[in-house]
């Protein structure tokens, strides 16, 4: 396994299968690294899996949220090793944001999915600007034929297709994406849950009940209503809890697939989850 920081030591790795992180590595981004070990294998010569470790500045809201973001490269490496990565692409911001006289890097045009739905386009505001951004300039750097995406990010999931649908028109490149990893007990695995207090831990967990709670309702209103219930019993200050379309992300519409989506601060933590909706049940509940 390679560690590569500069643009030429990419070359042996291009038309790979690749999964953009910010580092800080868990079970979830793990089975993300063995998915695209799969799908890499699944051809002859198989494909290289190229996993991106880079705190992307411009997609943080806070700088505060930025300068505290986990960072350990070292066991970042042996974990996506372990997965199954050739190389991780650990750019220095001056790789992927060359400073003048370079041209800066364009912000592509944001999709409708990353400014209509007022999830967390309205709660983040530029955040899907700095993702689209970063996400195209790996993109072009990395060269792959596949990326991985989770769907713990349900609306950047959907934001990075659009996206890929309109600046990789030629369809060279194909975006797979794959279940969240959760904790035993339900709670969604996220790089920023090591910043929770053993009390907030606690009450975090009542975001996957508010997702199960909400399934059991069929009315929208109604189950956003149930799921703000469980969060707010648990202390946890609610940004949104939606139910929407799964794909435009905007009002639900009959028979089509649904999401329900919840943003909630457990003390200075943000933290997000999604899950089918209706009839969403924790696997080890
Ligand atoms: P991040 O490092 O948080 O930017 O995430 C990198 C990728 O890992 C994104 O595609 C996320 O959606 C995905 N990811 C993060 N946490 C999980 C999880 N618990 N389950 C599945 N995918 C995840």
């Amino acid at each position: 396994m390679r560690i590569v920081r500069d643009v030429d030591g990419l070359t042996p790795f291009f038309q790979g299968v690749f999964v953009p992180t910010m580092g800080a590595l868990h079970a979830g981004h793990e089975a993300l690294i063995r998915r695209a070990r799969v799908l890499a294998d699944d051809r002859s010569p198989p494909r290289s899996v190229v996993v991106s470790v880079f705190v992307n500045p411009t997609q943080f809201n806070e700088k505060k949220d930025f300068e505290t973001y986990p960072r350990d490269l070292e066991t970042d490496a042996m974990l996506a090793a372990a997965a199954g990565a050739d190389c991780v692409f650990a750019p220095p911001p001056e790789v992927v944001y060359p400073p003048p006289p370079a041209p800066p890097i364009p912000v592509p045009p944001l999709p409708r999915v990353a400014a209509a739905p007022g999830l967390e386009d309205r709660h983040r505001p530029g955040h899907f600007a700095g993702v689209c951004q970063v996400c195209k300039r790996l993109f072009n750097l990395v060269r792959p034929a596949v990326a991985v995406f989770g769907e713990k990010d349900w609306q950047q999931l959907k934001v990075i297709e659009a996206l890929v649908a309109a600046e990789f028109p030629d369809e060279s490149l194909r975006i797979v994406s794959h279940p969240i990893v959760r904790e035993q007990d339900g709670l969604a695995m996220s790089s920023r849950n090591v910043r929770l207090s053993p009390l907030e831990r606690r009450r975090a967990l009542s975001i996957s009940r508010a997702l199960v709670e909400a399934g059991r309702h069929a009315e929208p209103s109604q189950a956003e209503q149930a799921a703000r219930v469980v969060l707010m019993a648990n202390r946890l200050n609610v940004e949104y809890a939606a139910v929407r379309d799964a794909l435009t992300l905007e009002a639900p519409r009959p028979n089509r697939p649904a999401r329900v989506l919840i943003a909630a601060w457990a003390g200075g933590t943000r933290l997000i989850d999604n899950a089918p909706w209706p009839g969403f049940e924790l696997a080890s509940a």
